[in-house]
């Protein structure tokens, strides 16, 4: 009986001392994600699964891992996936007031590419070396604009360019490309893009596809000339061979809705003879840009004050008016002055927010077509404004969302909270398809919509490192709640941060979590293909 007792005590006391032994045990792993829904955004079911970091890296993924963590977070109940990566963004617009990037992280967003539309500072080197030296809370990464190094060459002029201009063009692109960028964007809908003929594009294209990069773009026409901007995007594909993307894809004006089951069927006959074009796309039924994409093309040739001088002529005020109501009809205008509102606008604050039908009234005229038209001349004089434009279809939404080459990508900027109208897609893209698109309206699987915004945008740059969770990927992850997780932006009230996303993790550290930012930014300069190569 004695021995019984002391045998009893002696176990006793061992098992408390292997467990002193452990908790003083180095921890296994700098964190421990327990016990969540792990998405490994190639489109798989979730699974229920520990997740482990190593200093930046995803160290194991498995149930029940065994080996302490420094810290551990349970996401029991949530959902733990690879954050998300986002192919379009105007970042540049608010990245040096705001570092951390706000209202990205909070949909956790961890990766962003800048240099869209055509747009990117050329060369690009001095300005990846100011935002690594800025120290910001996501990834970046780049593209080399088109239509930047056009200006550089030639100005925003309306003409062929030379051989002699074509070579130091391609010299451009192909620094760019050595720089760091991931490929070549164009928008051939702006100025100067849309003065370059065709050939031009894919002899530009080329350069960058030849050093592994790929060629994405701003259409020359997303309204009544869509479907032979499609076929133009594909063209550079496949004449230039490499592969191509027809960036935030929608089809605007109200005679055009529903040509997005012919964009889509030429997407796909396209691919099934091999050539490799996908899509991406923001969920909203309003685009943003300029508001002097109203007017037309040959009137925005050169600088403000060529512009300017346009509209001072009374023959040439006329035309542009002419075009102006035609636009307001029939294309991004939407049919009513009301569908136009402006987003920022410089030399007068308070007109953001504010829609062409309330501005004219205000100027003591009825808010016709005519009169909206003539408001927007005279915003162009005083210095422009950007604009909302309300002329898409939830139909042409939904059905370009649903396509398996289509992936998720913002268009959006880093707002200064409070500060102007912007458009929500900033603060809302990511989690308005999974709210909305995928738990609301079931208009796709949440594996598949957590692929269009990880794997699958991760795999078209190249990333070979990040948009999937395995052991040796990079710990960029986001836990949320996929019975939560929504956009609360709107056009009225655009400042609000998206809700149901609990935490998300930059490089392996923790950059979001319980509803604030923490002080770090460990996101890094991401390089391409042809910087890598030479490295
Ligand atoms: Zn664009």
């Amino acid at each position: 009986m004695r021995t019984q007792v002391f045998r009893g005590l002696v176990l006793a006391a061992v098992a408390a001392l292997a467990a002193v032994v452990a908790a003083q045990a180095p921890a296994a792993y700098d964190l421990v994600i327990r016990g969540g829904h792990v998405l490994d955004g190639a489109a798989n079911p979730w699974v229920i699964a520990d997740l482990a970091v190593r200093q930046d890296t995803i160290a194991a993924v498995g149930p029940g891992l065994p080996g302490r963590g420094q810290r551990e977070i349970d996401a029991r109940g949530l959902v733990v996936s690879p954050g998300f990566i986002d192919t379009h963004t105007h970042a540049r617009r608010g990245i040096f007031e705001v570092p951390t990037a706000d209202n990205y992280v909070r949909q956790g967003v961890t990766t962003i590419f800048e240099g869209p539309d055509g747009g990117s500072p050329v060369p690009l080197k001095p300005f990846l070396d100011k935002i690594a030296a800025l120290g910001i809370s996501p990834n970046w990464g780049m593209f080399i604009g088109q239509g930047s190094v056009r200006e550089a060459i030639i100005g925003r002029v309306d003409r062929k360019a030379t051989a002699d201009e074509i070579a130091k063009m391609k010299d451009l692109v192909r620094e760019g490309m050595l720089d760091g960028a991931f490929g070549l964007s164009t928008g051939l809908f702006y100025v100067p893009g849309i003065f370059t003929p065709t050939d031009e594009v894919i002899a530009l294209a080329a350069v960058a596809g030849a050093m592994g990069g790929l060629h994405v773009s701003h259409m020359r026409n997303e309204a009544s000339g869509v479907i032979d901007s499609v076929k133009e995007t594909i063209a550079v594909g496949e004449q230039g061979r490499m592969p191509t993307q027809i960036t935030h894809h929608k089809i605007i004006g109200t005679p055009n809705w529903g040509r997005s089951a012919d964009t889509l069927r030429l997407v796909a006959e396209a691919r099934a003879r091999g050539v490799d074009v996908t899509v991406d796309q923001y969920p909203y039924t309003a685009s943003s840009t300029g508001i002097n994409a109203l007017l037309p093309p040959w009137a925005l040739e050169g600088r403000q004050a060529d512009v300017a001088a346009r509209l001072r002529d009374a023959a040439q005020r006329t035309r542009i008016k002419a075009a102006i109501v035609e636009s307001l009809k029939y294309d991004r205008g939407g049919g009513d002055a009301k569908n136009v509102q402006i987003a920022s606008c410089a030399w007068d604050p308070a007109l953001a927010g504010k829609n062409l039908a309330e501005i004219a009234r205000a100027r003591g005229a009825e808010p016709t077509l005519e009169h909206a038209a003539e408001t927007v001349m005279w915003i162009v004089e005083q210095g422009g404004a950007s604009g909302i434009f309300h002329a898409i279809d939830e139909a042409d939404l939904e059905r370009i969302l649903k396509d398996p080459v289509t992936m998720i990508a913002s268009d959006g900027e880093v707002p200064i909270f409070g500060k102007a109208s912007p458009h929500p897609r900033s603060y809302g893209t990511f989690v308005r398809v999974l709210g909305r698109y995928v738990r609301e309206r079931r208009a796709i699987p949440l594996a598949e919509a957590v692929r269009k915004m990880t794997s699958f945008p991760a795999q078209r740059v190249g990333l070979l490192d990040r948009g999937v969770l395995r052991p040796g990927m990079k710990a960029d992850i986001a836990i949320w709640d996929a019975s939560t997780i929504a956009d609360t932006a709107t056009f009225e009230q655009p400042h609000q941060y998206a809700v149901g996303v609990h935490a998300v993790l930059v490089n392996g550290q923790v950059v979001f979590e319980r509803g604030a930012m923490t002080a770090a930014r460990p996101g890094k300069v991401l390089y391409g293909p042809a910087h890598r190569a030479a490295r």
